[in-house]
C-alpha cells in the first residue's frame, strides 16, 4: 500500500503481539504515527522497537483495557502527543474456553470487560476526538465466533456479538462526521491466543486445520492485510460492515 499517511495517527489495542502488533506494522508501513498499549511493559518496549524500524513516531503505554480511568489517561497522552488520531484499531481481547456450567460471575465478567467494555471505552474516549476532528476510521477485531458456535466459548461468542452490534450502530451514529466504523471476523488465526490453548490441551491443532475449506490455521498478516485495507484511503465507502477473514470455517459444512 502507498506511503501516503505520513501525519496520520492509528491507535491499536493489544498491539504487543499477535494481530494487533502485525496491524500496528502495516499501519506504521503505510507511513502512520503509532500508539500502542498492552499490560506488559517489556512486550510493548519490543514491539515499538520494531515499529520504528518503518522511521515513524511510536509510542505507548502498559494499561489494562478494562479499566476506565486507565484508558482515558491513555488516550488523552496520545492526543496530547500527536494532536490528533485518524485510526483505532480495537484489537486486545481474551479467550476463554470452559464449558457454560463452570463459568464463575467473576470469569463471565471478565472477559466481557476486557473484550467488550474496553471496546466501548476506546471508541466513546477516541471517538470524542474523532467527532471533533470531523473524521477516522473505527476497525473492530471480532471472530467468527460472534455467529458460529463452538461449546465452551460463550462469554468470548457474546463479547464479539456485541463488538459487531456497536459497530453497526456507531457506524449508523456517526456517519454525519464522516467516522466509518467496521468489524473483521478472523477464523483460527496463528498467535499467542490460541497456541497457550494447545499447549494446555484445550484446542486441538488439527481440528482447528479441518474447520475451514482452506485446511490451515491463519498467519497474522492475512488479517493486518484487511485492517490496512480498511484503514486506507481506498475503503472510503464501508461502513458498518464485518469482513469475514476466515480460511473460509463460515462456508464449511
Ligand atoms: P494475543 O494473545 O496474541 O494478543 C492479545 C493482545 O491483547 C496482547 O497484546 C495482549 O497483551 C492484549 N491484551 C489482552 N488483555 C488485555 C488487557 N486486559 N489490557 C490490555 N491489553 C490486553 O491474541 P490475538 O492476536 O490472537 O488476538 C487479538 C484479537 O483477535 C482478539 O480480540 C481476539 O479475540 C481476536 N481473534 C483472534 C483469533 C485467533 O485465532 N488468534 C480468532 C478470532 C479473533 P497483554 O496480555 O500483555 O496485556
Amino acid at each position: 500500500m502507498e506511503d501516503n499517511y505520513r501525519g496520520s495517527v492509528a491507535l491499536i489495542t493489544g498491539g504487543s503481539r499477535g494481530i494487533g502488533f502485525a496491524s500496528a506494522k502495516a499501519l506504521a508501513e503505510m507511513g502512520f504515527d503509532i500508539a500502542l498499549c498492552s499490560r506488559n511493559r517489556k512486550e510493548l518496549e519490543k514491539a515499538s522497537e520494531e515499529i520504528k524500524k518503518e522511521n515513524v513516531n511510536c509510542l505507548f503505554q502498559p494499561i489494562d483495557v478494562s479499566r476506565e480511568p486507565e484508558v482515558i489517561t491513555f488516550v488523552e497522552s496520545v492526543y496530547d502527543a500527536y494532536k490528533r488520531i485518524d485510526v483505532l484499531v480495537n484489537n486486545a481481547g481474551i479467550q476463554l474456553n470452559k464449558p457454560f456450567l463452570e463459568l464463575s460471575s467473576t470469569e463471565w465478567h471478565s472477559v466481557l470487560a476486557i473484550n467488550l467494555d474496553s471496546y466501548f471505552y476506546f471508541c466513546k474516549y477516541v471517538g470524542k476526538h474523532m467527532t471533533e476532528q470531523k473524521g477516522g476510521k473505527i476497525i473492530n477485531i471480532s471472530s467468527v465466533l460472534s455467529k458460529f458456535a463452538l461449546p465452551g466459548r460463550a462469554p468470548y461468542s457474546v463479547s464479539k456479538a456485541g463488538i459487531e452490534a456497536l459497530t453497526r450502530i456507531l457506524a449508523s451514529e456517526w456517519a454525519k462526521y464522516s467516522i466509518l466504523v467496521n468489524a473483521i471476523a478472523p477464523g483460527h488465526v496463528d498467535t499467542e491466543l490460541v497456541r497457550s490453548d494447545i499447549k494446555r490441551g484445550l484446542l486441538d491443532e488439527k481440528i482447528m486445520q479441518e474447520r475451514g475449506v482452506l485446511g490451515r490455521i491463519g498467519v497474522i498478516d492475512e488479517i493486518s492485510s484487511v485492517v490496512a485495507f480498511l484503514a486506507s484511503h481506498k475503503a472510503s465507502y464501508i461502513t458498518g460492515q464485518t469482513f469475514v477473514v476466515d480460511g473460509g470455517f463460515s462456508i464449511k459444512k
